[in-house]
């Protein structure tokens, strides 16, 4: 038995390479990295398709691979194709970043694999959360009884405030057809999963119109409220967004605060997009009342340039958050809580999970406050840039002036259909490749909309931006040109 023991230990051996050898790995990604870097400028943000994906080779071998080789497959298999996240030309959904310390500070929590889930297996992983978490709830405004999780993005967040304004609000199963939700066409759709998930689906849900299509209306939301009342229904749940995914309008939140006060409804933001802009002046100033809420959501992946997998939960006292999530396991006696002294697994749906801590704490530390500031200050003034000047240019129909970094805006073609015309324009950005656009749909309109949030988006693509449409736009308005499936 012992030889057997023995002889297993041996061929698991390669599991822990040698000091030689892990220095060699480290050098090789490092300089995997640095040439990924700095390819970065000149490369493309853009490329259709999936051939290179398709060589990956899917057959996972008995025996080791070779780390180089396996770089380049990766290489080859990954970049080049698809949407460059990490470019500054990525202005199409919603950007994401991924700051460099953020890598190396996964690193090295992955290397000691901290336990960041209960206090008592790593309390100073779980302090380093709990101080971004303060910090954050700080930024927004809450009190001292706030908390929150450090979770995997806006959408988890967003199902774990759902569950938590459940349980607070004590909607039960016998509740439900009578439970009112007030949201908009602007509402984030995994609001509308996280309902599912929660078990809500069949609370009425009011769609609250829009004013001028892109904020929530509050005269039409108190109408709704009062009529929901008056029927007899339980109105319990206001979703304000700040700001919108689509045009990042930001739902009058004062507003929306006093009619929940006054109906005792919950009031969650999701600020998954717009929450960090709370760091700048011009942010701040769009922002006002977020402090009301009784659950925000946050993405630093979004605001805080950090790699994804990094979204927020803040709840303006954390005993409500505690008192949704509570668990008792006969396992878990040694790590149990002092009352009120609560570990991320307290606060959240996951007991196991990454330390996500340190691709926050890291950047933030290491850089300052802010030069966040500057950066999220930059990205509104870049978006209020490209507006002003687009719409002084003839032909192009501006959507509203943006409330942070959302601008949406179509040409008003001469000679062809103003949505295929649109849409073929769109196309021709991803052709080109150098910057990444994405389009939606408002009342029916084919609008292109351009977010500027990346870290690494500055002036020169903004101008590329406009230089870009502005011929392209020209070149398409021909009367002899074709537009896509337009047969004419
Ligand atoms: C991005 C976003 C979400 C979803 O967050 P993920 O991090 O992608 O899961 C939710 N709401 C808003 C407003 C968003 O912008």
């Amino acid at each position: 038995m012992l030889d057997k023991i023995k002889q297993l230990a041996k061929a698991a051996s390669v599991l822990e390479p040698a000091a030689d050898l892990r220095g060699k790995m480290f050098r090789q990604a490092g300089l995997h990295a640095e040439a990924f870097l700095e390819a970065l400028p000149e490369g493309k943000t853009f490329v259709a398709g999936d051939k290179r994906s398709e060589q990956l080779d899917g057959n996972f071998a008995e025996d080791p691979g070779d780390f180089g080789q396996l770089l380049k497959s990766f290489q080859a298999a990954l970049d080049n194709e698809g949407i460059n996240a990490a470019s500054g030309g990525h202005m199409g959904y919603i950007p994401g970043g991924g700051v460099y310390p953020s890598a190396l500070g996964d690193f090295l929590a992955d290397i000691g694999n901290y336990y960041a889930g209960v206090k008592f297996a790593s309390p100073g992983a779980v302090k380093m959360e709990q101080q971004l978490l303060r910090w954050m709830a700080d930024l927004v405004g809450f009190p001292a009884s706030a908390g929150g999780d450090l979770t995997s993005g806006g959408s988890m967040a967003n199902l774990t405030a759902i569950v938590t304004a459940r349980e607070m609000m004590e909607v039960r199963a016998r509740d439900i057809e009578r439970s009112c939700v007030y949201l908009t066409e602007g509402t984030h759709h995994c609001v509308d999963k996280a309902l599912r998930a929660a078990g809500l689906s069949e609370c009425p849900k009011r769609m609250i119109p829009m004013v001028s299509g892109c904020r929530m209306d509050e005269h039409a939301f108190q109408q709704q409220l009062e009529k929901d009342k008056a029927a007899g229904l339980r109105p319990w749940l206001v979703v304000a967004s700040a700001g919108t995914t689509d045009t990042g309008s930001i739902d009058p939140i004062n507003a929306i605060a006093e009619l929940a006060e006054k109906h005792s409804l919950w009031l969650h933001v999701d600020a998954a997009y717009g929450g960090f802009f709370m760091l700048c002046d011009e942010g701040k100033a769009r922002l006002k009342g977020i402090e009301r809420a009784h659950s925000i959501v946050l993405d630093p992946h979004k605001g805080m340039f950090l790699p994804y997998g990094s979204g927020a939960l803040l709840v303006r006292d954390v005993a409500w958050l505690a008192q949704s999530q509570a668990y008792d396991a006969g396992y878990m006696q040694d790590a149990k809580a002092v009352a009120g002294v609560y570990s991320p697994a307290d606060l959240s749906l996951e007991l196991s999970r990454p330390f996500r801590g340190m691709r926050f704490w890291l950047p933030l530390k290491l850089f300052g406050v802010a030069a966040f500031r500057a950066a999220l200050s930059e990205k509104i003034w870049l978006a209020r840039y490209f507006h002003e000047q687009l719409e002084q240019t003839a032909g192009w129909e501006m959507g509203p002036y943006p409330d942070l970094s959302v601008v949406t805006f179509r040409y008003i073609p001469k000679y062809h259909d103003n949505n295929t015309f649109n849409a073929q324009l769109a196309r021709a950005v991803l052709e080109d490749g150098r910057v990444f656009l994405s389009s939606t749909r408002i009342n029916g309109k084919f609008v292109i909309r351009l977010v500027v949030l990346h870290f690494r988006t500055h002036l020169k693509h903004v101008e590329y931006v406009l230089d870009f449409l502005k011929h392209k736009a020209a070149e398409l308005d021909q009367p002899e040109v074709q537009t896509g499936t337009d047969t004419r």
